[in-house]
């Protein structure tokens, strides 16, 4: 089956979709965008998904191309037409198509709308989490807007890729103080000897996750205590446990940090229990 993209208004095959190439989405990655989990055909926490994206619209000053009802409605659309029942939806929006120049474009140019879906084998994410992911260190080279959900990741590339390029599946970056931020595509956790789950608040540094909000809530309901306070990468390696969160991953166990095994250097029981209870916290839709 061949898949379906929606653009800019028409639904069409992924073959023949294209966007122009003076769109800023692909001059200066000029563009923000969601991804949101699909789990048995519905869509998780999409009204914190919309909420999101407005605020990084409003953020970088880009226009709503739609109301967000009506993103919703074109999202379920694609989902439902790439026949999708376990995997992502991906929402760009871009500033749009104009001659290239740096500064915003006249007011009127119509940001660019792309949505795509695809399947994901819930299996290889249950075996994944069976395993547990190993984590690497980088230093910290982003820029401090992270709390933008931006196009702009190239950063978050180069980071993914020295994950791999060393054995690990995840990048943490650590800032100037020596602290872990964030993962490039995921929220940093560890779990305390004495069980406390422990993460760095969304002040600064980090993209506020949805899977983090709603983890936070379940912790509460679960009675498992949260501190919202930054560590390092070794009391990450001197941990109990440690997991990343991101919609695309829900909460996945980390087994070593830099070559250093964490507690029992397998999933820990607390990271597996809120993955299998995650679900138990969000809304679909
Ligand atoms: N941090 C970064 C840099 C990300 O790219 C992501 C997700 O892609 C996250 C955190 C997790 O966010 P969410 O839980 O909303 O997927």
């Amino acid at each position: 089956m061949s898949r379906i993209a929606y653009v800019n208004g028409r639904y069409q095959d992924m073959r023949d979709a294209s966007v122009n190439i003076e769109d800023r989405g692909y001059q200066f990655a000029d563009g923000v965008y969601e991804v949101c989990e699909v789990r048995g055909g519905k869509l998780v926490d999409m009204p914190r998904h919309l909420a999101r994206l407005q605020r990084s619209l409003g953020e970088l000053r880009i226009a709503e191309p739609m109301p967000l009802a009506a993103l919703s409605v074109v999202m379920h659309e694609v989902v439902r037409r790439n026949r999708v029942r376990f995997g992502i939806v991906y929402l760009q929006i871009s500033r749009g198509v104009a001659r290239r120049d740096h500064g915003f474009p006249a007011a009127g140019v119509k940001p660019s709308v792309v949505v795509t879906a695809r399947s994901i084998d819930p299996a290889k994410g249950a075996a994944n989490a069976a395993r547990g992911i190993k984590v690497i260190t980088v230093p910290e080279n982003r820029w401090p807007r992270v709390d933008i959900k931006s196009t702009a990741l190239l950063p978050n590339v180069l980071a993914k890729q020295a994950a791999r390029e060393a054995g690990a599946y995840e990048a943490w970056y650590v800032d100037s103080d020596g602290f872990v931020t964030e993962g490039s595509s995921s929220n940093a956790w560890i779990v305390t000897e004495e069980g406390r789950v422990v993460t760095r608040p969304d002040k600064s540094g980090i993209l506020s996750g949805i899977t983090r909000s709603v983890l936070k809530e379940a912790l509460e309901a679960l009675q498992i205590r949260l501190e919202e306070r930054p560590f390092t990468p070794q009391e990450a390696a001197g941990a109990a446990e440690a997991f990343v969160t991101a919609a695309s991953m829900i909460v996945m166990p980390v087994v070593a940090i830099d070559g250093h095994a964490i507690g029992s250097g397998k999933p820990g029981p607390v990271a597996l229990r809120l993955r299998e209870q995650f679900h138990r916290f969000t809304t679909f839709s």
